[in-house]
């Protein structure tokens, strides 16, 4: 296929795709799935080998937030059943963090519900890093908190964080559509305080929230113009009590594509099969694999995932191995996130594309697909772990 020699040889030199490239991806047929998958293993190879990193979420503080992300159980109104509680002591996360560190994660990521934190809530975590580190000085933080202000990322910088997350989530076209108390706008000021920081940008998106593959590919090329370090890719969770319950649109073949065709947006970047991997996925899930090169382990902020040991035993039933500690995540080129803030991209960078959302018949076009069936004895709140008085599933 014309296409896919195209992306892997793109791929390979770090060249971004057109529009055009990416939305023909994600219209693929089922016919051509296993050639899209080992199209995107090449570039996944080239880049990353055959490690898989391990993260691990210790949610610090969960539910009762006063936004209002429509695909959130946490959200303002929420009536889903998961845990809440307020922040985490810093020996408390501290022990969550271990167990994960324990069953092979490399990074930790810390995560606080509400729009973003107080100073207070900056030393708190900085506090809770402080914890961590004592316990194992390399394990790598990632810190999500929510929009930061003035100030703060460089503090949590000092404080011993490596990277910040805070998604997209979707395309600035329709942000409007999944929340109304912040915008597009807010999210990408964040992301690019955090960087302009010397924090590695993490940031990601939402696939199966009712959009379009123009949304889509949106989205994954305003992440790449962001020159982000990782991109979770995360399938909507649709809980029960949350505006997006019973939204089922994803099918595990849709999920291949959308991880390929960030992928090939983002060759050299970490993608990371986030939320939804396993409900959505479901046997398709090792596939996954040859395309990303990260994971969650275990659990999720809200939710269960399959067992950490499961997690393992799917790498190396996969041929892949885990990351180990002393193995560069990152190409060398992504490697300092102080010096990133001076990277130039490469191949043509700009994503300005060509024949995008216009219509002409070359592939570009919405493409809806057959909905995937509803799976809501899939979806399990997370009961154990960080918070509860259970081990963590790591
Ligand atoms: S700001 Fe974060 S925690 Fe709050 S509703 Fe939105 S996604 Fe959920």
């Amino acid at each position: 296929m014309d296409l896919l020699n195209t992306l892997v040889d793109k791929g390979l030199r770090r060249e971004t795709p057109t529009r055009a490239e990416a939305l023909a991806v994600l219209a693929t047929g089922d016919d051509d799935l296993l050639d899209v998958v080992a199209a995107a293993g090449k570039v996944r190879r080239r880049w990353f080998g055959r490690r898989v990193k391990l993260n691990y979420l210790v949610n610090l503080k969960s539910g009762l937030c006063p936004e209002d992300c429509s695909y959130c159980s946490q959200r303002l109104g929420s009536k889903a059943e998961v845990l809440t509680y307020t922040w985490l002591k810093p020996g408390q996360a501290a022990a969550a963090a271990e167990a994960g560190v324990a069953g092979g994660a490399k990074r930790v990521c810390l995560v606080a519900s509400g729009r973003g934190p107080t100073g207070r809530d900056v030393e708190r975590v900085a506090d809770t890093i402080a914890a961590i580190k004592e316990r194992d000085t390399d394990v790598e933080i990632c810190v999500c908190l929510g929009l930061l202000s003035e100030g703060q990322a460089a503090r949590l910088r000092e404080a011993g964080a490596h990277a910040y997350n805070h998604n997209l989530n979707t395309a600035e076209a329709v942000y409007g559509d999944i929340c109304t108390t912040h915008g597009f706008a807010d999210r990408v000021d964040t992301v690019q305080r955090a960087r302009a920081e010397g924090l590695s940008a993490c940031s990601g998106l939402i696939a199966g929230m009712g959009e379009t593959d123009q949304d889509l590919v949106d989205v994954v090329f305003a992440l790449r113009e962001l020159d982000v370090d990782s991109v979770p890719v995360n399938f909507l969770i649709p809980f029960t009590g949350t505006p997006m319950a019973g939204e089922w649109a994803l099918t595990p073949q849709r999920c291949l594509r959308i991880l390929a065709m960030v992928r090939f947006v983002c060759p050299d970047i970490e993608v990371r099969v986030a939320g939804g991997r396993e409900i959505h996925l479901r046997t398709l899930q090792p596939l996954a694999l040859h395309i990303a090169n990260a994971i969650f382990l275990g659990d999720y902020l809200t939710s269960e995932g399959q067992a950490g040991k499961a997690d393992l035993d799917m790498i190396t039933d996969a041929g892949f191995e885990v990351e180990e500690r002393d193995a560069a995540t990152l190409p060398e080129h992504r490697r300092d996130p102080v010096a990133a803030g001076d990277r130039v991209l490469d191949g043509d960078g700009d994503g300005d594309g060509d024949g995008d959302g216009d219509g002409d018949g070359d592939g570009d076009g919405p493409v809806r697909e057959t909905a995937g069936s509803a799976r809501a004895d899939l979806v399990a709140v997370r009961r154990r772990g960080a918070g509860t008085d259970l081990p963590p599933n790591a």
